[in-house]
């Protein structure tokens, strides 16, 4: 049985980026739905006695979505409230991490420039994700739907959720502001620690 990982933070502690309404929502009501129908789809099976990451990669070789699909989204959306703090315990992305994105993408701002222009580019609901491969070499990917980086044997760093639901009542179709905003609350040690 899975359950709803409480935010590590209140509610109101991201506003102005992001609303305590939208969380209200967002973390209330969608995470709490996918975690409530993913624990429906795995009772009984073999499935139920797994991780998430292993329940992600096996409904995914199996073409199982409607696992699959809960699966993912509750990984996705742990790891996306996870990284962001009102007072992040560091602003910018610091040693072994800031090296690694400068090996991939020359600049820190060369990065964020090119993430926010992914997330942008995801065509209808999905996310936008900065991935390890086993190398160690960073890189950013777009998904649609639940579909992650875990699903395909990357490691997965960060994240931000491009569904209309993260974002349309704080900046209606602003997809491109709500992106370059969330640049203010992230929380850089939580996604050096997933390296
Ligand atoms: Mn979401």
């Amino acid at each position: 049985m899975f359950t709803l990982t409480p935010l590590p933070y209140a509610p109101e502690a991201l506003e102005p980026v992001i609303s305590a309404r939208t969380l209200e929502f967002h973390h209330g009501k969608h995470l709490a739905t996918y975690v409530k129908n993913l624990n429906a789809a795995i009772e009984g099976t073999p499935l139920a006695e797994l991780p998430l990451e292993e329940i992600i990669k096996k409904s995914f070789a199996d073409g199982q979505p409607a696992v699959f699909n809960n699966a993912g989204q509750v990984l996705n959306h742990n790891m996306y409230f996870e990284q962001f703090a009102a007072k992040p315990a560091a602003s910018e992305p610091h040693g072994a991490l800031k090296s690694a994105l400068e090996a991939a993408f020359g600049t820190l701002e060369a990065f964020k420039s090119q993430f926010a222009a992914a997330g942008a580019g995801v065509f209808g609901s999905g996310w936008v994700w900065l991935q390890a491969d086993s190398t160690g070499a960073l890189s950013i990917a777009k998904y649609s739907g639940a579909d992650n980086p875990v699903a395909h044997g990357l490691k997965p760093l960060l994240t931000f959720d491009v569904w209309e639901h993260a974002y349309y009542l704080d900046y209606q179709n602003r997809r491109p502001d709500y992106l370059a905003a969330l640049w203010g609350i992230m929380d850089w040690n939580v996604v050096a620690g997933r390296l």
